[in-house]
């Protein structure tokens, strides 16, 4: 029954004080499906955002072998984040569709947050469903969970030692990491004024999105009912709903 439905909640805003974050993520698009709109908000605000793709999504286009697909989808990846703002792309090249959670990927993306020292960090959601029934992918589930940890590796200088050369140190200094589109989020950002460059930046995934074959998907269509839900809990039109993961200790 309806009356039995409890009404969404309000969401409450994150923290826009902060001048660096880093984008983690397991594959090119995955920003695209939601959070580039916000990416494109704080660009516009001087904030710096650099991304950085545990994969190459090399594995998803079924009618495009691996070796032909990955320039591909580096090259719209490259593009997509330039519409936002965002200038640095790194790809660690882990293999697409199997990537598993354990120190070794902690160790990449421990290095990663080392030489890019963000405030803040953003991933997908790694929660097991998008919530109801939708069950999320294994490499989000493993590279959400992997960048977590790592956020707190990259702060010891004991974890991964070996990165401590060329000038890199322990990086301490991330306050927060944000899941972007997590069942359990309870924050979120004002994306109306930067919807548009969102979508810019999901069209800009042309061969992937072709591949997927949804027969008249359109991307707009897509983002609004994603984003529609999201701005009704936080009273805007549009918004990118996180969960928040404080980094702190004791609070
Ligand atoms: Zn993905």
């Amino acid at each position: 029954m309806d009356s039995d439905v409890a009404p969404p909640s309000p969401l409450t805003p994150v923290t826009e004080e902060w001048e660096r974050a880093l984008c983690v993520v397991a594959h090119p698009d995955d920003l695209e499906f939601g959070a580039a709109a916000a990416i494109a908000r704080w660009t516009g605000q001087g904030k710096r955002v650099v991304y950085c793709m545990v994969t190459s999504g090399e594995a998803g286009i079924d009618g495009l072998r691996p070796d032909a697909c990955r320039p591909l989808r580096e090259a719209e990846q490259v593009e997509s984040a330039r519409i936002v703002g965002v200038d640095v792309v790194d790809f660690l090249g882990r293999p697409d569709g199997i990537v598993e959670y354990g120190v070794d990927l902690r160790r990449a993306i421990a290095g990663v947050v080392r030489r890019h020292r963000p405030e803040i960090v953003v991933t997908n959601n790694f929660r097991d469903t998008w919530g109801g029934a939708s069950l999320n992918q294994a490499d989000h589930v493993a590279v959400g969970r992997a960048t977590l940890d790592a956020v707190r590796d990259a702060g010891n200088r004991w974890v991964f030692p070996e990165q401590l050369q060329d000038r890199v140190e322990p990086w301490g200094g991330v306050r927060e990491v944000w899941a972007a589109g997590s069942p359990l989020a309870a924050h979120g950002v004002d994306t109306t004024a930067t919807f548009d460059a969102g979508v810019a930046s999901l069209e800009a995934h042309a061969a992937y999105i072709e591949g997927l074959g949804w027969v008249d998907w359109d991307a707009r269509e897509f983002l609004e009912a994603a984003s529609r839900g999201a701005g009704q809990r936080l009273g805007t039109t549009f918004a990118t709903a996180f969960e928040v993961f404080s980094m702190g200790w004791g609070d």
